[in-house]
């Protein structure tokens, strides 16, 4: 038996790892079968290379809980250790690491990095008091015991274990009791190891067995107790994408997101060895409006071990909105967030992730365009947003970025380029690009626009008021107009104008009167000369404020505090025939009756119309047709 004290420069170590490590505590497990797999994969390379001979079976690993006495064992058929090995590996190897990485955050009061750093072996004292390792090497060697009590102490005694492999035994601790319970385990296991390359067994399971042929109709089939194996050794990610279907994908999806009823809209394979190393399947699924709550899916693995699903600074920002998996053993995750981000083979990781889905979404634009405006609903809020965010991504989305018209079509931006110029430039030279986020909402303005052979789009992102002013500073000459933000006649100004019915007499009488009577609404109040059968009162929500409210709802962008002044004007129609009756009509009575009518359509068609004024309305208009 041989006794020794670890070599320690920080006397107190075992309760500062457990201080550190607090918030991830369940990470032990991880590492643990990390370690066996690593043992394992080292044991099938020797013999593979013929250093082993003899048929070396197939190796897996084990999790076994001793409820009893109160232990967690991890058990693998891996190379093993000798006592010499355990010594340099465990005592002094192992260690350093442990010290290493004390030295280096001593300071840091994140403690959610550090549960990345993968302090291996030793984060078993997080859980428990007492660690024992018992193990064999591959070689003739005789087994070896190890026992620590988390003090710096150990003893390293021989072991009668007979079979390859090592055997590491945690005494749980009393406020571990949580890794004591079989379903807690099974949760880690699912979380961590799901997809690790060599078979975990935890406990046994029942399986029915095929029925023989000719067996009746009602025969009961026989069961039979087999190991249950909680991992798929070879996820589709670590396969090459001409070995796999639609349906490998769809059902990997499946795997991954067992309660998510909705198939991927399609998915996006990366596969890179240089000059970094990185795998992985993402997947659009089908986006909504509500953006928040469908981030952070995409899992980030490292040799196909689970390492966290927050991806936060290695894919950009847009593509958190996407699902899947991405294993790199590239990325460095000792490091805080910040560092991340700044850290150029990581940047080199998001801007490549960036390329391939531009691509990806490119391709299957020119591919099957049809398919891909479908599509179109369900993606676009990404694409928007990458837009957005990404120069690079902008530049190339450029040519597959749809507009949709409120008529069903699809054009990009030089398709609706081509077909508007004509038509939509205005006196100045300027397009104008007319929009609506409401058909139905905005159904007069639309209808007005589209009498005038205008094309309106339909565009109804959440953050759709950002891009298009992303779009109008880097295209030139161009202005995005949403259908309700003034008279169609001043949306798209031309050379001749519509003269006025009233002259300038009238129209001084005139104002005053509407003035007085949408004082408390707060309404500007503007005359227009437009169409006669347009509408008498409009009320429209000019672009500039209503766009710049949106932008500060969505985040950033706006300057103004959130006091804006008078979102709406009035535009009094001066050529209708409505507004001659009101200034003609002698009577104050019915003066008012008629603005009251027309100011409640010009309401009514905003979709402001409600509650008492809106039984009122009803009333008299049920007077005028008496
Ligand atoms: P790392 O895995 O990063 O090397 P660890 O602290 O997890 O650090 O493990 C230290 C060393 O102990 C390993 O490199 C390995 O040599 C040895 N070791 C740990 N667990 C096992 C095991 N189950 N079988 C064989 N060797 C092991
Ligand atoms: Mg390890």
């Amino acid at each position: 038996m041989s006794k020794g004290k670890i070599n320690v420069a920080v006397e107190n170590i075992f309760p500062l790892i457990k201080k550190f490590l607090y918030s991830d505590h369940e990470i032990f497990l991880r590492e643990l079968i990390s370690n066996a797999t690593d043992a394992t994969t080292k044991l099938t390379h020797l013999s593979s290379i013929g250093e082993i001979k003899g048929n070396i079976g197939t190796p897996k690993i084990e999790i076994k809980l001793d409820s009893k006495n109160k232990t967690l064992h991890v058990i693998d058929q891996g190379v093993g250790m000798t006592d010499v090995e355990v010594n340099k590996y465990i005592n002094e190897v192992a260690f350093s690491g442990a010290e290493e990485f004390l030295e280096k955050y001593k300071d840091s009061q994140d403690s959610g990095i550090i549960g990345h750093f993968g302090l291996g072996f030793y984060s078993a004292f997080m859980v428990a008091d007492k660690v024992e390792i018992i193990t064999k090497s591959h070689t003739k060697k005789p087994a070896a015991h190890w026992t620590c009590d988390g003090s710096p102490e150990y003893t390293l005694v021989k072991s009668s274990k007979k079979e390859r492999g090592t055997e590491i035994i945690l005494h749980i601790s009393k406020d571990s009791k949580e890794f004591l319970e079989e379903s807690r385990i099974r949760e880690l296991l699912l979380k961590y190891n799901k997809f690790m390359p060599i078979p975990i067994k935890f406990g046994s399971k029942e399986i029915d067995l095929p029925l023989p042929k000719g067996s009746p109709k009602d025969a009961k089939p026989k069961k039979e107790t087999v190991d249950d194996i909680i991992n798929n050794t070879n996820p589709a990610w670590t396969k090459t994408p001409k070995d796999l279907s639609d349906e490998d994908y769809n059902s990997f999806y499946r795997e991954l997101y067992p309660s998510q009823f909705e198939p991927p809209l399609f998915n996006i394979h990366l596969n890179v060895d240089y000059p970094f190393h990185l795998t992985g399947i993402l997947y659009f699924p089908k986006i909504n409006n509500d953006i928040n709550i469908q981030k952070d899916k995409i899992q980030l693995y490292q040799n196909q071990v689970f390492v966290t699903d927050n991806v936060e600074g290695i894919v950009p920002e847009f593509l958190t909105l996407l699902r899947g998996v991405i294993d790199s053993p590239d990325i460095p995750l000792n490091v805080s967030r910040s560092y991340l981000q700044a850290d150029g083979a990581v940047k080199k990781i998001s801007n490549y992730i960036t390329r391939k889905v531009g691509d990806k979404l490119n391709s299957l634009f020119k591919k099957d365009r049809k398919s891909f405006e479908e599509k179109w609903n369900d993606i676009k809020v990404v694409i928007e947003y990458g837009m957005l965010s990404e120069d690079k991504f902008f530049d190339k989305a450029d040519k597959f970025a749809l507009y949709p018209t409120t008529t069903g079509k699809y054009y990009t931006y030089s398709e609706l380029e081509g077909k508007i110029k004509p038509v939509q430039t205005d006196k100045d030279g300027k397009l104008i690009i007319l929009y609506t986020n409401d058909i139905e909402d905005q159904h007069s303005y639309i209808k007005n626009a589209e009498e005038k052979g205008y094309t309106v789009l339909l565009l109804d992102s959440p953050i759709i008021s950002h891009l298009i002013q992303k779009m109008e500073t880097s295209k030139e000459k161009i202005s995005f107009c949403r259908v309700d933000g003034d008279s169609i006649e001043n949306l798209i100004k031309k050379e001749e104008s519509i003269a006025s019915k009233l002259n300038d007499k009238q129209k001084d009488k005139l104002k005053p009167m509407i003035e007085e009577f949408v004082k408390e609404s707060g309404y500007m109040v503007q005359l227009e000369p437009m169409e006669s059968k347009s509408l008498p009162f409009v009320l429209a929500q000019p672009e500039f404020m209503r766009r710049m409210k949106e932008m500060q709802q969505t985040g950033g962008g706006g300057m103004m505090g959130n006091n804006m002044p008078g979102m709406y004007t009035l535009l009094v129609n001066t050529n209708h025939e409505l507004i001659t009756q009101i200034l003609e009509t002698k009577t104050a009575k019915k003066r008012e009756r008629l603005i009251n009518q027309g100011m409640d359509l010009a309401k009514l068609s905003q979709g402001l119309l409600k509650g008492e004024a809106l039984t009122k309305f009803l009333q008299r208009s049920l007077e005028f047709i008496k």
